[in-house]
């Protein structure tokens, strides 16, 4: 099953990859990263289709996709 894996050290929760998801696999986190950002988590998993949008868009390279 496809999966994403997020590094909260480089999410800046601008949400971006949040908007490109067809599927409304990611989120925001209600639990503050080391960084002070909310950042993105993966709330539907298996809703994954290993499209890579959310990766594709995310300005800070904070998403990996595993197929
Ligand atoms: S790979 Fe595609 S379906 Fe999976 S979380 Fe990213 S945008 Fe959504
Ligand atoms: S696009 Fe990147 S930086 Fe923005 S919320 Fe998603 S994972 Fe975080």
């Amino acid at each position: 099953m496809p999966k994403i894996d997020v590094d909260v050290t480089r999410c800046k929760g601008c949400e971006l990859c949040i908007v490109a998801c067809p599927k409304d696999v990611i989120a925001l986190s209600d639990n503050f990263a080391p960084s002070g950002y909310y950042p993105a988590v993966p709330v539907r998993p298996e809703n994954c289709t290993g499209c890579k949008l959310c990766a594709y868009v995310c300005p800070d390279v904070a998403i990996e996709v595993w197929k």
